[in-house]
């Protein structure tokens, strides 16, 4: 099952939850930010791929502006999304290189086929979908882990939480920041949650928390995952 990441970047802080929760039953990697800046620093941190969905309408920088940084730094498809009254932004936009656009308000259904259909058109830069930390790979498009040559077997949310920790490997992720990239908080679920899922993923890795390889906790901060020191 390929997991495409989207990369929402949206001021408004409903359309922006709302949309996130939706992509994510469609089973999208969702990341999302609420300024301009931050998604900058996010499509340049992150290893290339997805598709970002940009407002043009940001408080902190013009969303044509962060458009014009992302065309000069990522080749990731960017779908643009604007007010009806906006045309003559969206215009521009094309012209600056933005992919595709979407005019609010619009469904997540609409949203995911604009995906599609972007992906499709831009099958030619196509994303890295392995990541590597150590002994251990994961495979976001073939949803598999592999360590030490080894297939992990792996209830969905684990694998969530393990490509999660990967693609964002050597940084402590909050708890906070799983419950918001994995969990929808709808569901009830706590940082206890978190730590069961962690305890059921070191087992997997064959760790444990006192001695740990991987799997990283810091007390009252996170957790990150790193390469086994040897
Ligand atoms: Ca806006």
């Amino acid at each position: 099952m390929a997991w495409t990441r989207v990369t929402v970047i949206e001021d408004d802080a409903e359309i922006r939850e709302c949309l996130s929760a939706s992509l994510r039953k469609m089973k999208y990697d969702v990341h999302a930010v609420s300024r301009g800046a931050d998604g900058l620093s996010h499509a340049a941190a992150a290893a290339p791929g997805g598709v970002i969905v940009l407002d043009l309408g940001l408080p902190d920088i013009d969303g044509l502006d962060v458009l014009k940084m992302l065309r000069a730094t990522v080749n990731t498809p960017v779908l643009v999304s604007s007010a009806r009254d906006d045309d003559s932004h969206i215009v521009r936009a094309l012209n600056l290189g933005a992919d595709d656009y979407v005019v609010k308000p619009f469904s997540a259904e609409h949203l995911d086929a604009r995906i599609r259909a972007v992906l499709r058109r831009s099958g030619g830069r196509h994303q890295e979908s392995v990541y590597h930390v150590g002994g251990l790979s994961i495979d976001m498009e073939a949803h598999t882990a592999v360590l030490d040559g080894r297939e992990l077997e792996m209830r969905p949310k684990e694998f969530r939480l393990l490509a999660y920790l990967a693609r964002h490997a050597g940084r402590v992720v909050s708890k906070d920041e799983l419950l918001n990239e994995i969990w929808d908080d709808a569901f009830g679920a706590s940082e206890k949650t978190i730590d069961v899922h962690l305890s059921w993923l070191r087992r997997r890795l064959g760790e444990t928390a006192a001695e740990p390889r991987y799997l990283h906790s810091v007390r009252g901060v996170g957790v990150k995952i790193a390469a086994p020191a040897a």
